[in-house]
């Protein structure tokens, strides 16, 4: 079996036992007969991996009881929509910090419902570093701040979390899991499942409960936080495969030794391939500056479109798959997920440095 080096945005690389394990208990889960995408959602056997899955995160994350654990679907997107429906009252002000593409989303979802104001912003040096905390300035009646802690697309990630008067918000769909953090620093925290916590079709919501007790009377059932609350998030049939695959990967994260030991490993995949970046006299060149670096998604570029594409060409006969930036950004763009291995970013710096030899 030739399995590539795998750096997609997302969907992305999964672990290799998960997927074997999936593979072994596809045809008959836990001697039911069938597999766990055939069982019914009120089953008590997909009952067991649907709260196995969100105890698994509780403990990996550390998250309070203070906090509910929902899967959702719509992806992140919905949730730059359900956010404001569900947070943002009349006489208030959802603040956002634009650290890039999806923060814009964010921000442009929030419009359609209510009053925004743009707390800081790094548009302007095309996203190549996070603001500082200390120059976000909040609205008055500020409902919330809303942050992307890992910017996909350019490469940016928050290094320090914004410690102001007002509920904190984070899209994590880029970085959960990947680090330690205090969950208490945060009001609510969403991500899509399809980088760092399984494959797409499920999305995770943190939320404070306190903040269930703001939600106006009138919203759309679905899209009400209390709906799938009290539900423990089978109100409708959730997305039971993508929820299985969820615990498979958190058990994953468990065995590695949880999120420090795997925080760990991602600053030594990360830095191996920034000193490539670093060593190489501006021959690659990265889009975001030194304190802003994402150990996530690592974004450079090369001195020409050519040389680019002969990058890119060059690397996919090595068997690097996803390494093209995007097109907002242009050059390149690894994504260095929990799930891909040490190795594969090893290989790629040795080849980058090896490529780079053609033209010195
Ligand atoms: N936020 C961030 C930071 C992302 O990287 C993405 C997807 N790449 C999204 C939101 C959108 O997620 P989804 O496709 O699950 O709606």
């Amino acid at each position: 079996m030739n399995r590539a080096y795998n750096f997609n945005a997302g969907p992305s690389a999964l672990p290799f036992s998960v997927l074997e394990r999936a593979q072994q208990e596809l045809l008959d889960f836990q001697h039911t007969g069938m597999s766990v995408m055939e069982l019914s959602h009120r089953s008590k056997e997909y009952d067991a991996v649907h709260n196995n899955a969100k105890q698994l995160l509780k403990e990996l994350m550390n998250i309070p009881d203070t906090y509910d654990i929902l899967f959702l679907q719509g992806g992140a997107s919905l949730q730059f929509s359900m956010v404001p429906m569900n947070l943002l009252a009349n006489d208030q002000i959802g603040n956002y910090v634009l650290t890039g593409a999806w923060s814009e989303k964010a921000l442009k979802e929030a419009k359609k419902v209510g009053k925004t104001h743009v707390a800081a912003s790094s548009k302007e040096a095309n996203y190549t570093y996070i603001p500082s905390v200390h120059d976000i300035q909040l609205s008055e009646h500020a409902a919330y701040l809303h942050i992307t802690s890992n910017n996909t697309i350019f490469g940016t990630q928050w290094h320090e979390f914004p410690n102001l008067p007002v509920d904190l918000i984070a899209d994590m769909s880029s970085d959960i899991l990947s680090r330690e953090i205090n969950v208490e620093q945060f009001a609510l925290i969403y991500a899509g499942a399809q980088k760092n916590l399984g494959p797409s079709g499920v999305t995770v919501v943190i939320i404070r409960n306190d903040l269930l007790e703001r939600i106006p009377e009138n919203l759309p059932t679905m899209l009400d936080y209390r709906t799938h609350s009290t539900s423990n998030s089978l109100y409708n049939t959730p997305p039971t495969f993508a929820i299985y695959m969820l615990s498979l990967v958190l058990e994953w994260v468990k065995e590695q030794g949880g999120v420090k030991a795997i925080e760990k490993r991602n600053i030594e995949k990360a830095s191996v391939i920034y000193d490539a970046i670093d060593e190489s006299d501006g021959f690659y060149s990265p889009h975001a500056e030194k304190g802003s670096r994402s150990f996530m998604n690592v974004t450079f570029t090369l001195p020409s479109d050519e040389i680019t594409k002969k990058f890119l060409a060059e690397a996919k006969e090595r068997g690097f798959v996803g390494l093209a930036g995007h097109r907002s950004v242009g050059g390149c763009r690894a994504s260095i997920y929990n799930a891909v291995p040490y190795e594969a970013c090893e290989a790629l710096a040795q080849f980058m440095k090896e490529f780079r030899k053609q033209f010195a």
